[in-house]
């Protein structure tokens, strides 16, 4: 025989001890999830105190435990919804959030209060929660292209509650007889306060869930993504490149490997500022990944040089490729204060022999790189032009050229 004020008071109980257990976890999260988590444990803590209000019935004051217990579940609930709008980053405005509240304030008072109506009371109310349901699922199930887990599961609470709460409204709305008070052990009432109790708890893991997944991916970004540029760090292009090189020598496949090297870049620091040496090499690293195949792996390898790996290309084909990155770098519009900032890189090529690894194709490509540098700046040098002495192989030698290969 299940009891529903015992069920409401341990719903109660559940809920001021996870509030406690979120209020005590709630300072290890960063800045960032503060505003979101706050909100989600006001709505915990008020979720225990409207509990404790409806296990007073017939003990307290009927506004207390009728429109005083009431108004503060559906502000419990508002809470719980801001919590996962702030966090997808789509609060509700103050009529979407306090409009309920007042709802649910009005409704209690009139059909409790003023002309008791049990029926008219429970429909209208239980209502008030499948909208605010609606709003929270809205924000955890909008269309995207990622989805964790975790979203999903507190989605499903929500979706839960929409649905109990739903056919909560139907079932009473419906049914003739009159309605038995709020704890009276009626089928509905168990079943509407025990799933409410679990779906709680449920959600508010899932919550906590989607903190941590958004917590593990943004550091996994900055493991392996290159904060100021936003192509592959250093450490996820070594990973990357072996990768593909092993897959070269087991299919037997060539593979190309390209540092690239802006030129002169120390000047651009030095006349513009280091902010505009940033913002260029933003420039440089948003024009090779534009110039690149979808397949070929761009990186920084660190200051000023990039990496290139092309899976599946000889020599002749990188050539072209080294080419088009060079002189997509050459036609970057960089200007300050009506100044143009011309932009120049020299392209070292490696091409992959027997047993080569990452370092040893990178030792390769920065010999031709310099080579590049030698021979001028501002043109590419592969494994043919080592052989035959520096060769300049990209960049054209006539006067205009020249002036190209004088960056500023
Ligand atoms: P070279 O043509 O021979 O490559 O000349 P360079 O000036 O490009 O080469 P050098 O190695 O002398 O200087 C590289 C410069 O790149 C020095 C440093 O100021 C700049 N640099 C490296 N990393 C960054 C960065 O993250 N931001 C900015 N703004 N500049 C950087
Ligand atoms: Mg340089
Ligand atoms: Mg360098």
């Amino acid at each position: 025989m299940l009891d529903v004020r015992t069920e409401i008071a341990i719903a109660a109980v559940l809920s001021a001890v996870t509030g406690a257990s979120l209020l005590y976890v709630l300072r290890d999260y960063p800045a960032q999830f503060a505003p979101s988590i706050r909100r989600w444990t006001a709505g915990v803590l008020l979720q225990a105190v409207a509990w404790s209000l409806y296990c007073l019935q017939n003990l307290a004051p009927l506004w207390l435990t009728t429109v005083g217990a009431g108004t503060v579940l559906v502000w419990a609930m508002a809470n719980h919804c801001q919590g996962v709008r702030l966090f997808v980053g789509r609060p509700l405005g103050p009529w979407r959030f306090w409009g309920p509240v007042a709802a649910a304030a009005l409704i209690e008072t009139v059909f409790c209060l003023l002309v008791p109506d049990g029926r008219a009371n429970v429909v209208l109310f239980s209502s008030i929660f499948v909208v605010q349901a609606i709003w929270a699922c809205a924000a955890l199930f909008r269309p995207g292209p990622l989805r964790d887990r975790s979203h999903v599961l507190t989605g499903a609470m929500f979706a839960t509650l929409a649905v109990v709460m739903g056919a909560r409204v139907v079932y009473e709305g419906l049914r003739h007889g009159s309605l038995p008070s709020l704890i009276a052990n009626s089928p509905m009432q168990i079943l509407v306060f025990a799933l409410s109790a679990a779906a709680s708890s449920v959600a508010s893991l899932g919550f906590m869930l989607m903190c941590n997944d958004r917590l593990n991916r943004e550091l996994e970004w900055y493991a392996t993504i290159d904060t100021l540029t936003g192509i592959n760090n250093r450490r996820t292009l070594g990973e990357r490149a072996t990768f593909a090189i092993a897959a070269a020598h087991r299919l037997r496949r060539p593979l190309s490997l390209m540092l690239v090297d802006a030129d002169h870049f120390k000047r651009v620091n030095d006349v513009y500022g280091h902010a505009t040496g940033d913002e260029a090499l933003q420039m440089i690293a948003a024009a090779l990944q534009s110039t690149l195949r979808g397949g070929d792996l761009l990186g920084r390898l660190g200051g000023e040089e990039f990496v290139v790996v092309l899976p599946d290309t000889d020599e002749t084909a990188a050539r072209g490729t080294a080419e088009r990155l060079r002189a997509a770098v050459e036609d970057i519009e960089f200007a300050l204060q009506h100044r143009r900032i011309e932009l120049r890189v020299s392209v070292g090529l490696a091409v992959i022999d027997d047993h080569d690894d990452f370092s040893e194709l990178l030792r390769r490509a920065d010999q031709a790189m310099y080579a590049a540098k030698r021979a001028g700046r501002n043109c590419v040098c592969g494994p043919s032009d080592l052989t035959q002495g520096p060769v300049v192989v990209a960049a054209n030698f006539g006067e205009s050229a020249d002036a190209g290969r004088r960056p500023l």
